[in-house]
């Protein structure tokens, strides 16, 4: 007897890994450069000089058993000082080494966050369109994930059904600014009236609601928009970063929790952060990786790309006549479909060779997701694609 729950996990290949598997397959049969595969979220720059410069620095520097050995579980105590000085440094917040706990990567800082607050039968509570990953997560920690609809214009937070949303059994709630898939960044005010209403239930039922911030695209931010440090609104926060979108290392694993000190139960809650992570097999995150991102903290990618990709691709969708709300960050947009099912309206652009995700199973139907982490050629010649799939539209009105 296996786990059923695990198996059907394992069976069932999330819709956007479904299509990136056909996009690979059609690239083989007409060629790459003819597929214009808008799926993954993988970033299209490379990671800057400074991450290769570290890596050989670190190679010549550190003693091979050290370097390649186990680190402190909670992460090597100099990586986790430099990174809670840069965050002093750039948020003014007052946080240490011993409020950061080293993951392999934001999905590892989820998992990790909500075991370690969970118990059966709390509810988690995230806003539409929601990274599909999460109910995955907070489902294999015992809880259930509640999902409230954001306003339809501008993907900001309705905090009138928020409210409505907290019960009793509400644990914690997530938060995602920039956000994957719309790339909305969350405004203060929005912020702050959140932040008030999670307040005034923790006062009513008599007991924490942490806040979760799954921020691994908070440096992917354009025309100088700001994205508030949650730290500063709200006391029981953790905030789960990674170096995978800013660093442009996704397949190295490295990524941080920050477990606010501003709370009652600080201390116990980092515990149960180890906790979560020793039961969870972590061990440790990547020692080498740990250093390369000490030593590049604070730097990115060329991130001027996915800016310059998002006006080609907002002007030219907007041009044929599509719709979505104005993204000031991550590199995604999320367009309204042309038809109410956005999966069929996904099948009819494969005919022109477009690869979009729907947005189904990100929490909002009649939506699709475009990820512009690509090339800005392939931007360009996708436009005309684009245009075609909106006139066979016109045309059957
Ligand atoms: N959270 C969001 C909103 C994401 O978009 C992603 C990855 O795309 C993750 C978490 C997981 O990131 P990581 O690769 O650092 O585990």
């Amino acid at each position: 007897m296996i786990s059923e729950k695990m198996m059907e996990l394992g069976k069932t290949r999330s819709v956007i890994r479904e299509i990136f598997e056909y996009g690979n397959k059609r690239k083989q049969e007409i060629g790459a450069d003819k597929v214009f595969d808008f799926s993954l979220g993988n970033p299209s720059v490379p990671a800057p000089d400074s991450v290769n410069q570290a890596i050989c620095d670190i190679l010549k520097e550190e003693p091979s058993t050290v370097l390649h050995g186990y680190t402190s579980a909670q992460g090597d105590f100099e990586v986790r000082k430099t990174i809670a000085e840069y965050i002093n440094k750039t948020q003014s917040t007052n946080v240490s080494a011993d409020d950061i706990y080293v993951t392999v990567g934001a999905a590892a800082s989820l998992t990790i966050s909500l075991h370690a607050i969970s118990v059966s039968g709390d509810e988690i509570i995230t806003f539409t369109p929601f990274f599909p990953e999460y109910r995955v997560f907070v489902e294999k920690a015992g809880a259930s994930l509640v999902t409230v609809a954001s306003r339809a214009e501008d993907f900001q937070v309705e905090v009138e059904a928020f409210k409505k949303a907290i019960t009793p059994k509400t644990k914690a709630v997530i938060l995602n600014s920039p956000n994957n898939p719309s790339g909305v960044v969350l405004r203060e005010e929005t912020i702050v009236n959140i932040c008030k209403v999670m307040k005034e239930k923790q006062e009513e039922y008599g007991h924490e609601i942490f806040l979760i911030s799954d921020e691994p695209y908070r440096e992917l931010v354009y025309d100088d928009v700001k994205v508030p440090y949650l730290l500063h609104y709200y006391e029981n926060t953790l905030v789960c970063y990674s170096f995978s979108k800013s660093l442009s290392l996704p397949g190295e694993r490295i990524g941080y929790i920050l477990v606010s000190n501003q709370m009652k139960q600080a201390k116990d809650v980092y515990a149960a952060v180890c906790g979560a992570g020793r039961a969870l097999g972590y061990v440790c995150a990547p020692s080498l990786f740990q250093r390369v991102v000490a030593r590049c903290i604070g730097q990115t990618g060329d991130i001027s790309v996915y800016k310059k990709n998002r006006d080609i691709l907002l002007a030219g969708l907007t041009e044929c006549g599509y719709s979505c709300a104005k993204p000031d960050g991550a590199f995604y947009l999320f367009v309204k479909a042309l038809e109410e099912d956005a999966n069929a309206f996904c099948e009819k652009a494969k005919k022109y060779e477009l690869l979009l995700v729907p947005g189904d199973d990100f929490g909002c139907k009649g939506y699709v997701r475009v990820s512009y982490c690509v090339s800005t050629e392939q931007i360009e010649n996708a436009l005309p694609a684009f245009k075609k799939l909106a006139e066979e539209y016109c045309k059957n009105k």
